[in-house]
């Protein structure tokens, strides 16, 4: 099975994609941690896509298109990708549809994990992540969550530059300006679900599992 995970940043679809990932069996492909993963390494991509990340834009078309073309096509992904923040414009939802055709395979579904933008930019500007264990936390709502790892102790707690406030309306603004389209286009060829992502995150996995399950039923 092949899925595609969209939804605002803040919207927790991160955590959504693990759970689906450890349920379902999907190599998760997140577009957000590729890039983090090349500006830590420092690597030309890296370089290029630091400058637009930090801004809370996207990364152009053509640089995050070749990388995500280069993942997908790596052997670990032929039991299916769960792909996470990718695509976010047309044009590589366009990209998708033909690199899967490529690879005689196709999208058997879109799940949207909708939240208000008032709960978005709450939860955003509050978030802070593990450094050791990716994991995120939140400075009022989920203070002293217990990291699966065990190593966090508190230390190694850092916000993301991109969640800063300024950044974080950016970022927003980016999202409905450019991947509304991607949404309406998935709603118009019948592959979206819509999950709610607003409650206790274990009811919206729940949900979230009973939608995929659903999927072709
Ligand atoms: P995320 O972790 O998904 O919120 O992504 C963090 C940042 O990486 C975004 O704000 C963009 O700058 C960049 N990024 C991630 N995915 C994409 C994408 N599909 N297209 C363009 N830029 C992206």
């Amino acid at each position: 099975m092949d899925l595609v995970l969209l939804g605002a940043p803040g919207s927790g679809k991160g955590t959504q994609a693990e759970h689906l990932q450890r349920e379902l069996g999907l190599t998760h492909i997140a577009s957000g941690d590729l890039f983090r993963d090349h500006v830590k390494r420092q690597t030309e991509l890296g370089i290029q896509a630091n400058d637009y990340m930090t801004r809370g834009a996207l990364v152009p078309d053509a640089i995050t298109i070749a990388m995500l073309q280069e993942r997908i096509a790596r052997p670990d992904t032929v039991n299916g990708v769960l792909l996470d923040g990718f695509p976010r414009t047309m044009e590589q939802a366009i990209a998708l549809n033909e690199l899967m055709n490529r690879l005689e395979r196709e999208i058997d579904g879109v799940l949207y994990v909708e939240v208000p933008d008032e709960d978005l930019i709450a939860r955003l500007s509050g978030r802070v992540i593990c450094r050791e264990c990716q994991v995120p936390f939140h400075v009022t709502a989920n203070p002293f969550r217990v990291c699966p790892l065990g190593r966090c102790t508190g230390e190694h707690l850092y916000q993301r530059s991109d969640d800063a406030p300024d950044t974080v309306r950016a970022r927003l603004v980016t999202y409905y300006k450019q991947t509304a389209p991607v949404i309406d286009y998935y709603r118009l060829i019948k592959l979206l679900i819509t999950v709610s992502g607003v409650g206790h995150v274990d009811d919206v996995k729940k949900a979230t599992l009973a939608a995929v399950r659903a999927i072709g039923r």
